[in-house]
């Protein structure tokens, strides 16, 4: 059974760089019928925080984007450690004392001879004694995966064939000197037990990708299918990793993106299939591929929410909007023509409380003055309460009859008397749900 997860490390908010792969691996659960864990990969106890735990799914919650279960690497730590044991076991792991500054000169005479900067696993060569003497000095030292020294390959859902040689890789570090276990390892453990079928994360991930493979095959784990999608980059292609901070999803959720507005984006952007607002977590299962990505850097702009943002709202029916309607003050009685009006002139929900207000305290009316005698004498002509679609009609009608203005000169200088704005919503629905001229008809 397709098997997901997304495996969030909680030491901060999540971005949209992490909403990509989270909404990926979702789709792909979900389109299979398959399963969607949620895995929180909080080895690190000193970076990881509850409340970020929390955040995330939150944060999650609010997109709809709903896991089947959650696992916690902290709970599993024993498991690793079992894996660990197997690995030493084995041969594949070994003690190593570098403290990081020797890691640092030796890279940087490798550079400096342009080689390139692997781990030299000089490591290798202790005697018992000597790392008897090393544990003594330094305290216990890292234990690093001893890669076989061969081609790894793969056949990327995203990327295609990729292969690495894991001699241009140093052998990476599964635990720490002060015993903590990392990710790397870790997350090759839960992959395998609990059965994930398909990881898509960033390209970041891709040498990572490389040394899990030898690790899951020497533990005799089932390899799921890999796929990198490319990172996000701002809108000029400029790095996004310093900016993506700011580009955490409560955020966006702060400036009023919609949740399908984001998700369509998102599920979309760097494919060859055009973005496209989805209506629904159904039409977007449906309409997922994750083989349509490709593999350049992906250009994201954050004001592209926003358009997508005020299409979705405008397809809404009072009901899902009812909360946000009564919040901006307008009473219930008026809610359903003034969401009719306000819908089609608003780019997120904030924007509601303006145009009640507008309704509510009329504006400061804008008139030329040689329109002022026009405006007095259409005020003069302002039907009977109670106003309807029709008012606006019938009146501008009686207007043009009395002053024999037609077309923009006829509209215009009332919608800016009545509105103080040149552009806005249709007249015909504004009209009826301005109080200062109900209260005057
Ligand atoms: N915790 C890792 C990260 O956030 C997970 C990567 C993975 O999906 O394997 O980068």
């Amino acid at each position: 059974m397709t098997t997901t997860r997304f495996a969030p490390s909680p030491t901060g908010y999540i971005h949209v760089g992490n909403l990509r792969t989270a909404l990926m691996n979702y789709l792909i659960a979900r389109k299979a019928g398959g399963t969607f864990i949620l895995r929180i990969d909080d080895t690190d106890p000193e970076r990881s925080k509850e409340e970020y735990v929390d955040a995330i799914k939150q944060d999650l919650d609010w997109l709809g984007l709903h896991w089947d279960r959650v696992e916690r690497q902290s709970d599993r730590l024993d498991r690793y450690a079992e894996a660990a044991d197997k690995l030493r076991e084995m041969g594949r792991f070994y003690e190593a004392f570098e403290t990081p500054t020797e890691l640092d000169l030796k890279r940087k005479k490798q550079l400096n001879m342009g080689k390139p900067p692997v781990y030299d696993r000089a490591a290798l060569n202790l005697s018992d004694a000597e790392k008897d003497a090393l544990r003594a000095e330094r305290g216990n030292g890292v234990w690093r995966f001893k890669l076989d020294h061969e081609r790894i390959e793969w056949n990327d859902g995203i990327l295609g064939e990729i292969s690495i040689d894991a001699a241009s890789v140093s052998d990476p570090v599964l635990i720490r000197g002060d015993g903590q276990v990392l990710y790397t390892i870790a997350s090759v453990v839960d992959d395998t037990e609990m059965g994930v079928t398909d990881v898509v994360r960033g390209s970041d991930h891709v040498t990572n990708t490389a040394t899990q493979i030898q690790i899951i095959e020497a533990l005799g784990g089932a390899c799921p299918r890999f796929a990198h999608h490319s990172l996000l980059t701002g809108p000029q292609g400029e790095a996004l990793s310093k900016r993506l901070g700011t580009l955490a999803l409560r955020d966006l959720r702060e400036q009023g993106v919609q949740p399908m507005a984001l998700l369509s984006l998102m599920a979309r952007l760097g494919s060859s299939d055009p973005v496209e607002l989805r209506s629904d977590m159904a039409e977007l299962i449906d309409g997922f591929d994750v083989t349509r990505f490709g593999s350049a850097p992906t250009k994201f702009d954050v004001q592209d929410l926003f358009p997508l943002t005020a299409k979705h709202l405008q397809s809404l029916p009072l009901a899902d909007v009812a909360e946000a309607v009564a919040d901006a003050g307008v009473p219930a009685d008026l809610a359903e023509p003034f969401w009719a009006m306000a819908r089609e002139n608003i780019t997120t929900l904030a924007d509601l409380k303006g145009w009640w207000d507008l309704c509510r305290d009329g504006a400061e009316p804008l008139i030329a003055d040689e329109d002022r005698d026009f405006v007095a004498e259409a005020v003069a002509l302002l039907p009977e309460g109670p106003f309807d679609g029709e008012t606006w009609g019938k009146w501008t009608t009686a207007v043009k009859d009395a002053t024999g203005r037609k077309g923009k000169a006829l509209f215009m200088p009332l919608r800016k008397a009545l509105t103080g704005m040149e552009r806005g919503p249709e007249m015909a629905t504004l009209l009826p749900l301005l109080q200062v001229i109900r209260a005057r008809s």
